[in-house]
């Protein structure tokens, strides 16, 4: 997720690896850290602050989170409890996140101005739970809770929503549509004719 210039690596809009369902981590391997560790590079190469799986032309239900500076700034990114424990969120940083799954939403919700890394330049305000609580495995396969709010939150709901196919534009209205309909057009006829070599294990 977020602003930050297009890389050659990443997959843009109209790559049809966007839009295909990731499918789960079974195998927690040696291989598999190394391609974690060339994701969270082109991440911050990128200056994302999150990055998919399908992003880089993978499969499986991966994505990595890493704040940054935010992280230690309260106001943006609130407070966090990671197995039940209260947590510092930039301890966390970067956080890989495998198989997650949306335990609990908040009731609130809130207005997020997001951009993705797949769909360069482009900024559009999207509607988002507060908090959230979700299930993940580390690289490891160990099973881990995270419960947390503001930018933290915002940002996994991003990520993991990449993992379903389902892009952050896909919640605007048709006038915010619109508004932005001959950027994305742009965009997607770039992503369709993009060669973007998938990371792969090594
Ligand atoms: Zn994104």
């Amino acid at each position: 997720m977020i602003l930050g210039m297009s890389v050659a690596s990443i997959c843009l809009l109209g790559n049809p690896a966007l839009r295909t369902p990731a499918t789960e981590v079974k195998i927690f391997d040696q291989p598999r850290k190394n391609l974690y560790r060339k994701m969270l590079q082109i991440m911050h190469k990128a200056k994302g602050i999150g990055i998919a799986a399908q992003q880089v032309g993978w499969t499986e239900r991966v994505c990595i989170i890493d704040l940054g500076s935010a992280s230690r700034q309260p106001d943006i990114v609130g407070t966090c409890i990671f197995d039940g424990q209260p947590t510092v969120v930039a301890d966390l940083m970067p956080l890989i996140v495998i198989n997650p799954v949306v335990l609990n939403t908040s009731a609130e919700k809130l207005l997020s101005q997001e951009g993705c890394l797949s769909i360069p330049g482009i900024q559009a305000s999207v509607e988002r739970f507060s908090r959230i609580t979700i299930r993940f495995q580390d690289e490891g396969g160990k099973e881990h809770t995270l419960e947390c709010e503001k930018l933290f939150a915002i940002c996994l709901q991003h990520e993991t929503e990449h993992l379903d196919g389902t892009l952050f534009i896909d919640h605007l209205d048709e006038a915010g549509k619109v508004r932005i309909q001959p950027q994305l057009d742009a965009i997607r006829r770039r992503g369709e004719q993009q060669k973007v070599a998938p990371l792969n294990l090594q």
